[in-house]
């Protein structure tokens, strides 16, 4: 059974006046623990043992001796064997003792079961705890569904390897690394049955997962993802915030087009076939003129998603789009959370953000003003789920 919010709100009535911000060690960590104490509230980062050196050491406040910052943002580490761990009954009561808030990042979704955290997890989290599950493919109400009823344009789904009409993309999860995509491209079903059959043979997908893609048309155009964030504690008309835009770089698909085309033809046969592990981000702008459709998009997104998963979106979430010779974005997917590409504007801020507050404003530091605003009117039942 789902927590209900109710059970969740009732929590913060045990919890501290100023409460701390919490975050998985992985995917956004620094942009949120940046921007908590930008905010001048505390950060605590979960780690996982043995990759906890980017937050533990490098990240770590540092203080002078009078208590004074001296460097880095991740105030406390609470290292955990496995990530999972951090949602064991005792952690639970330690998260609350400490008054942390979790912010939901890629890493926390993938790595405690989404059924520990739907029906198990009594911290609250800041945005919509019940909004996580619609990122998976797999699943039946996903966020392709949220789309088409919000009247977002998404690419046209493939129902079967014979369909194949134009360009498609064929998505499923790596066969090893479950986390990463399996990800081929095929124009037709002959070049969808000799790709899959060299990708299975080299062990980069399995059939399993093959049985169950989703294969969807390729949209032709540039990669542009829009990191909004929309408030809950003011006037609908003026809750939601484009922040910035960010663009992945994906290995190996980055290094082959970095080639000239007659290097490209002399990769060895299997070297051709491209993976799309994200390794990195790049900041954008977009057209001004294009804007006007972009915010359109998030506001359709926010009205669908109230109705559909209520409370609905609440802060961060990121579209990612690519947008076609017409300026016009295409959703190929969702994240209901932070977007894992907003380090491109970590501390320094994002001209679209800064434009809006008139200073530095990344989405760590608006994640953590929001919750200071809520905190400081009593709101925060508000913001989290
Ligand atoms: P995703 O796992 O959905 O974030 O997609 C990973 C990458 O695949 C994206 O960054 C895009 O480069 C590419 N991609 C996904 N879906 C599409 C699509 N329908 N058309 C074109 N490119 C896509």
């Amino acid at each position: 059974m789902p927590i209900a919010s109710t059970d969740i709100h009732r929590l913060l009535e045990a919890y501290p006046t100023v409460p701390a911000v919490g975050t998985v060690g992985s995917h956004s960590a620094i942009d949120v623990a940046d921007g908590a104490v930008a905010e001048g509230l505390t950060s605590v980062v979960l780690t996982q043992s043995g990759r906890d050196a980017t937050y533990a050491r490098y990240f770590r406040t540092l203080r002078d001796p009078a208590g004074a910052r001296r460097r880095g943002c991740v105030d406390e580490v609470w290292d955990y064997p496995k990530f999972a761990d951090l949602a064991t009954p005792a952690s639970q009561e330690r998260l609350r003792k400490r008054g942390v808030l979790l912010v939901p990042n890629r890493a926390f979704s993938s790595y405690v079961p989404l059924s520990t955290i739907e029906s198990e997890f009594r911290v609250p989290i800041v945005g919509s705890r019940a909004m996580l599950r619609i990122e998976e493919r797999s699943e039946r109400d996903n966020y392709y569904g949220l789309l088409e009823t919000a009247g977002i344009p998404a690419p046209r789904a493939i129902p079967s390897p014979e369909a194949i009409d134009r360009l498609a993309i064929v998505k499923l999860p790596h066969a090893q690394r479950r986390l990463e995509r399996g990800f081929f491209t095929a124009a037709t079903a002959e070049e969808y049955r000799t790709k899959s059959r060299a990708l299975l043979a080299r062990g980069t997908i399995a059939q399993d997962d093959l049985a169950h893609a989703r294969i969807e048309e390729y949209v032709l155009g540039p990669v542009f993802n829009f990191n909004f964030f929309f408030s809950p504690l003011v006037p609908r008309s003026e809750g939601l915030e484009l922040l910035g835009v960010d663009e992945r770089r994906e290995s190996n698909l980055d290094g082959m087009v970095r080639l000239p085309a007659a290097q490209q033809l002399e990769l060895s046969e299997s070297d051709r076939i491209p993976e799309y592990t994200v390794v990195g981000h790049g900041t954008l702008t977009v057209r001004e003129s294009i804007l006007e459709e972009v915010f359109k998009i998030g506001e359709a997104f926010v009205d669908a998603a109230r109705a559909r998963y209520p409370p609905g979106i609440l802060g961060a979430f990121c579209l990612q789009t690519c947008l076609d010779h017409d300026g016009r974005p295409t959703v190929f997917d969702v994240a209901a959370r932070i977007g894992g590409g907003t380090n491109v504007h970590l501390a320094i801020g994002h001209p679209y953000g800064n434009a809006l507050y008139r200073g530095p404003m990344s989405t760590g530091r608006r994640i953590a003003r929001e919750i200071r605003i809520a905190a400081a009117e009593g709101r925060l039942s508000e913001i989290v789920t």
